[in-house]
């Protein structure tokens, strides 16, 4: 079918494209995303200046953020960001290098498209490749002996992020951070990050509870409270009347006199409840009144309104306090404790820290740092470090980095792909090169000659060296292992999935309708903007 008989029955604004051309078109797009993170990979990757319509700039090495920024429309494109989002949620770390896995294996499979092998032999083939080489990953990796290890891992995950000068340290606070919670059930989530501008970034520091970005309810509350007992509540302490949704009918200024009076009665009554279980600090999901914030001022009591639903859920793992829904539910049995709870002004932000906690199931790292990019990319940093570190935790395994693990795996897979019979055996053997694309990067990258470096890799794992990589802090191969560029394992399985599923999914695609939405009647082909 041609493009001229598909006029009949499609309308104007739907622009065509098919077989060959889609193929080239989408394969086209996918190395273009992959081209605009490649300098970004590894230690020694460059930083990228993005700015927004709005002047806003961000300076990053981070794959998923770029991809994020850049608003990409077309549709290939598209999927090859959503690997990046994927990775990014499922490790939080390694999107560059999944992107640039999935680019390549496109480009490989259009060399193989040219010589007239049929995309499904090609998407056989892969999908044998990936296969096996999660197989090969699970062979190789080795289990995590000691607690070392996770510092390493985290300062892998930040080399070249900007957090350069202060990796230590903040690798120490990771570990510090994840090893408090030391529960199978860890979430980052549990791991509040909170930026701080002021001071530099040695003064970061790991607090043993939760530091809300709020200010208590009112000025005459006390600021600082030690032992606190604390009450966690997600209803309103306030009046129902105005706001809510039931009418009343009042027939005289005395009637609602008495309806005010009853209504602050109820109120006084909840206050007084809760100023009896002894709490002395009170974080409330919902608005607190004022009359209600005079009597807690009034009992010495710290309140804070409006706390956002994932702190209050934090602030229960941290203290062991119950969030309560209920008056009913008020008393001392579900208060939360923590050593301190103080209201601190930091260079024009009110913190509360709430800190000294007793085996807090959730807790806090405090970025600092002179300017707002300079947070943002720490936080980033600090993000694929806790990530690896989480998923090191959670599946006890780890690999070998500095692209010992990607080489090892090419050059299994290649053997493998002797053992396959036809044509599908020149795709798994493009699979085994699209995984070298990892340390050719590296390499690349940090200016040294990418053939020399992958010749001696090559020639080290022939000969059984296994975990040999390519060490950039001194530019030599070397056990990567014993070099500390160590991985978790979950950042290779992610990558290998998502990008052979993407570049599958891609190369089944061979038909492209595009809408370009009503009454345009102007149908521009995607190859004349893409090619
Ligand atoms: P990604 O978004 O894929 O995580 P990065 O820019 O973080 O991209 O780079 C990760 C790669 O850098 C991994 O392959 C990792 O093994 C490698 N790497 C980290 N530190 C070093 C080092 N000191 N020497 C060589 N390679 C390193
Ligand atoms: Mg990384």
């Amino acid at each position: 079918m041609t493009e001229k008989t598909s006029d009949y029955i499609i309308p104007d604004n739907v622009s065509r494209t098919i077989g060959r051309d889609a193929q080239r078109n989408n394969i086209m797009a996918a190395k273009i995303v992959a081209d605009i993170v490649k300098t970004t990979l590894g230690p020694k990757g460059m930083d990228k200046m993005l700015v927004d319509s709005t002047g806003n700039v961000i300076v990053t090495n981070d794959g998923v953020t770029i991809l994020e920024e850049m608003e990409i429309e077309h549709p290939a494109a598209k999927m090859m960001v959503d690997i990046a989002k994927t990775q990014e949620l499922e490790v939080g770390d390694g999107t560059t290098s999944a992107v640039l896995i999935a680019g390549k294996l496109l480009e490989n499979a259009e060399t193989l498209l040219d010589k007239k092998i049929h995309p499904t032999i090609i998407i056989k083939g892969y999908e044998k490749a990936s296969k096996k080489a999660l197989e090969i990953l699970s062979e190789i990796s080795i289990p995590i002996k000691e607690r070392s290890i996770l510092k390493k891992i985290a300062m892998t995950a930040m080399t070249g992020k900007g957090a350069e000068g202060n990796r230590e340290k903040l690798s120490e606070i990771i570990v510090e951070a994840v090893s408090q919670i030391s529960d199978n059930t860890i979430n980052s989530s549990d791991i509040k990050i909170e930026k701080v501008k002021g001071n530099s970034v040695v003064d970061s520091e790991l607090i043993k509870g939760i530091v809300l970005d709020k200010e208590r309810a009112n000025q005459e509350m006390p600021s600082r409270i030690e032992k606190a007992k604390i009450l966690l509540i997600d209803f309103p302490i306030e009046f129902k009347g105005p706001e809510s949704e039931t009418r009343i009918s009042v027939s005289s200024p005395e009637q609602l006199q008495s309806f005010i009076k009853s209504e602050e009665m109820q109120l006084k009554m909840i206050v007084e409840k809760i100023i009896g279980t002894g709490a002395r600090v009170v974080f409330c999901q919902k608005g607190i009144d004022d009359v209600a914030q005079y009597y807690f001022a009034k009992a010495g009591i710290m309140a804070c309104r409006r706390i956002p639903k994932s702190d209050m859920e934090r602030l229960s793992k941290a203290t062991s306090g119950k969030i309560i829904s209920s008056q009913e539910d008020l008393s001392d049995k579900i208060l939360g404790s923590a050593e301190l709870v103080e209201e601190i002004k930091e260079n024009d932000t009110n913190l509360i820290y709430v800190k000294g906690c007793v085996n807090p199931k959730a807790v806090s790292i405090i970025i600092r740092g002179g300017t707002s990019h300079v947070l943002d990319e720490i936080e980033r940093a600090i993000k694929d470090g806790l990530g690896d570190v989480i998923s090191a935790i959670k599946s006890g395994r780890i690999v070998a980095g500095g692209g010992a693990v990607e080489i090892e795996i090419s050059r299994r897979i290649r053997s493998f792909a002797k053992t396959i019979e036809g044509r599908e055996q020149l795709a798994i053997e493009q699979f085994a090169l699209a995984l070298e694309s990892i340390p050719e990067t590296l390499a690349e990258n940090a200016g040294l000659d990418p053939i020399d470096i992958m010749t001696e890799l090559k020639k080290r794992h022939e000969s059984g060296l296994i975990n040999d990589g390519l060490n950039l802090l001194n530019g030599q191969i070397e056990d990567s292992f014993l070099s500390g560029i160590i991985e978790p394992i979950k950042v290779k399985q992610q990558a290998i999935t998502s990008a052979s599923e993407v570049a599958m999914m891609i190369l089944r695609i061979d038909d492209v309708l595009i809408s370009k939405g009503k009454g345009q009647g102007f149908n521009p082909s995607l190859g004349s903007e893409y090619e």
